[in-house]
């Protein structure tokens, strides 16, 4: 199986390359930040307690993050690959990540980190707000915040892979057709 992680901070694309790199390579594409919308949008105990941490910026706690990566994949399990994006964003939850992939005889194959420079992703964030409906796109400080959440939280799951010589960084800058080209040229050496 290629299990990816696409990393990087909020805003740096990884649904976009996400969607081409699933047509491409016929994987499964599970978006922590996508199901926890999905449960917002269907007003569920799960869905409301994970809006009231999206809407400050923070994470939802790794136990309830876990819990819902684990029911995703018991329900997938004849998968030729998986697309991890926004997940997993603290290092308890990469260490639970191997774990359940071990269970299912597989491993995280690579994380590749989609390098975008901080004032640029937070343009970014702001452009998508205008269509993408998210409250937390569009209001400066909470987008702070959800940076300042990355480097302090979720870079060091970098380091956890990279100890494991798993973890690589591509150029995030460009347009989508020559990052999509960057990341194939990785994923084609697999
Ligand atoms: P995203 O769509 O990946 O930008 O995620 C939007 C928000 O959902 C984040 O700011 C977090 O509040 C929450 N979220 C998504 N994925 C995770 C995760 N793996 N762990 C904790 N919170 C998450």
């Amino acid at each position: 199986m290629l299990n990816l992680i696409l990393f990087g901070p909020p805003g740096s694309g990884k649904g976009t390359q996400a969607a081409l790199l699933v047509e491409k390579y016929h994987l499964l594409h599970i978006s922590t930040g996508d199901l926890f919308r999905y449960e917002i949008g269907n007003n569920t105990e799960l869905g409301l307690l994970a809006k009231s941490y999206m809407d400050k910026g923070q994470l939802v706690p790794d136990s309830v993050t876990i819990g819902m990566m684990k029911n995703k994949l018991a329900a997938n399990p004849d998968v030729k690959g998986i697309i991890f994006d926004g997940f997993p964003r603290t290092v308890a939850q990469a260490e639970a990540l191997d774990v359940l992939l071990d269970d299912m005889d597989t491993s995280v194959s690579y994380l590749i980190s989609l390098d975008v420079p901080d004032a640029e992703i937070t343009e970014r964030i702001l452009l998508r707000g205008k269509t993408s409906g998210r409250s937390d796109d569009n209001d400066p400080e909470i987008i702070a915040k959800r940076i300042a959440v990355y480097k302090n939280e979720t870079t060091p799951v970098f380091d956890y892979y990279a100890e494991e010589g798993k973890s690589l960084k591509i150029k995030g800058v460009g347009s989508i057709e020559d990052i999509f080209g960057r990341l194939c040229e990785e994923l084609d050496t697999f």
